[in-house]
């Protein structure tokens, strides 16, 4: 992509509103643009980030048996009153048709999934399924606030399980988690999983997801040496400097977190709501035990944000960056375009600065963009055949002929 063809350009100057880190360095470098508190739109660069972060998430839900589907967002008002929600759900957001008609927008699919898959399944052998989507939701937050963190319209990745049994559901809670931390972990974070908030004899159990970082709302006590946290908004008996109970290494310790993502043990809810009965192997009717998978994809990308930044821009993890290179010619246009074809015939992803600004210009916006490499096409380029490589977080530039650059890119 050439920068002159962009039509967003990053500002000079971040917008004083900004609350959050996401929300300036997201706004200031040129990826979304709000339209109203917890309503974005994505632009060029963000759109690229959130649909590398779908496509992660997508690949492992894929590799664990998920089926993908798409289940729309207007809801008819009465599959929201079977359940409830119509009344109890305060963030659920209610319209009315010209003709005097309810509806909802989706602010999560269980009314609308169950339904769907009662036609589907009518017997053990149909057990288990795993449809999920990913789908924007709505939600009448009262304070949507910390950038892209919190929306009133915002991407999430919702899956639902289908289960004989609790012992399947467990079974598969399991599988759920190591997907979800490995999808955590190709973009660069480290999650923390909270203990489930509720015995085995609670209506529901939940685990949530979460990334420490200031930016979030959750308050929570972590162990440094694995996995553990417990969220302390709910009654929990632990407190900080406890041992940890899970590895026994480390006290807990305090601190606030985002929560990425979380699992529910939705047990018959839904079944018995919309009545979704199987067969067992003997013939007997029974309900199915649900689950359901929500990993927020627009607030993870706000979440990587407030992880890899520096004073002077975004930090881009290489398999969430819009793009691997950004391309920084001095006025050799012609050797510029000869390396952004040759790169570009590799499948390596390149933003070129071709715009006819000063240098400096084009070195702080690509800190502010934040591509993980910058590749500077200079005078010495066309004499030795060598171009300055600098990884986005050091201050080392190295010179390199465009092959080893490619050899070291693909790790070879
Ligand atoms: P929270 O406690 O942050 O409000 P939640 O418990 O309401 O989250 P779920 O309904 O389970 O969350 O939604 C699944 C995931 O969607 C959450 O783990 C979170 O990552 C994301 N999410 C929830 N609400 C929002 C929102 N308003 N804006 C952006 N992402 C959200
Ligand atoms: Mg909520």
């Amino acid at each position: 992509m050439k920068m002159s063809k962009m039509g967003v350009k990053p500002e000079k100057l971040a917008s004083k509103e900004a609350d959050t880190i996401n929300h300036k360095l997201l706004v200031q470098a040129g990826f979304v643009r709000q339209l109203m508190a917890g309503v974005y739109t994505y632009l060029p660069l963000g759109l690229r980030v959130l649909r590398k972060i779908e496509n992660i998430v997508r690949e492992e839900m894929d590799a664990i048996g998920g089926e993908e589907i798409l289940m729309p967002m207007l809801h008819p008002a009465e599959i929201w009153k079977k359940t409830g929600g119509w009344d109890s759900i305060d963030v659920l957001f209610k319209l009315k048709s010209r003709t005097d008609r309810d509806y909802a927008l989706g602010q999560s699919q269980e009314e609308v999934v169950t339904p769907t898959m009662k036609e589907f399944i009518k017997s053990y052998r149909d057990l288990p399924r795993m449809p999920y989507h990913i789908q924007w939701k709505f939600r009448d937050e009262l304070r949507s606030k910390s950038g892209i963190l919190r929306g009133r319209e915002f991407l999430m990745k919702d899956m639902y399980s289908f289960h004989l049994d609790q012992a399947d559901f467990d079974r598969f809670y399991e599988v759920a988690k190591q997907a979800y931390l490995k999808i955590y972990a190709r973009m660069g974070l480290q999650a923390k999983v909270t203990e489930a908030s509720g015995g085995a004899f609670s209506e529901k159990i939940s685990y949530e997801f979460e990334v420490l970082t200031d930016a979030g709302e959750a308050n929570i006590l972590y162990c440094d040496s694995c996995e553990f946290c417990v969220n302390i908004d709910d009654i929990t008996s632990y407190k900080e400097g406890d041992k940890c109970p899970k590895c026994g290494n480390s006290k807990l310790k305090p601190s606030i977190a985002s929560e990425v993502g979380n699992v529910f043990d939705l047990g018959d809810k839904y079944s018995k709501a919309f009545d979704l009965k199987v067969a067992t192997s003997t013939g007997e009717q029974i309900y199915p035990i649900m689950g359901c998978y929500g990993i927020g994809v627009s607030r993870t990308m706000g979440v990587i944000v407030e992880k890899f930044h520096d004073d002077k821009g975004i930090l881009w993890p290489a398999e969430v960056a819009p793009y691997t290179v950004h391309l920084i010619d001095i006025k050799q246009q012609e050797k510029a375009q000869e390396i952004y074809n040759l790169l570009d015939s590799k499948n390596i992803e390149v933003l070129w600065d071709d715009r006819e600004i000063n240098v400096g210009g084009k070195f702080s916006d690509a800190d502010l963009i934040g591509c993980p490499w910058r590749v500077i096409v200079s005078d010495k380029s066309l004499t030795t055949n060598e171009i300055e490589v600098k990884a986005r977080q050091s201050d080392e530039p190295e010179m390199m002929s465009l092959e080893q650059f490619i050899s070291r890119l693909k790790g070879d």
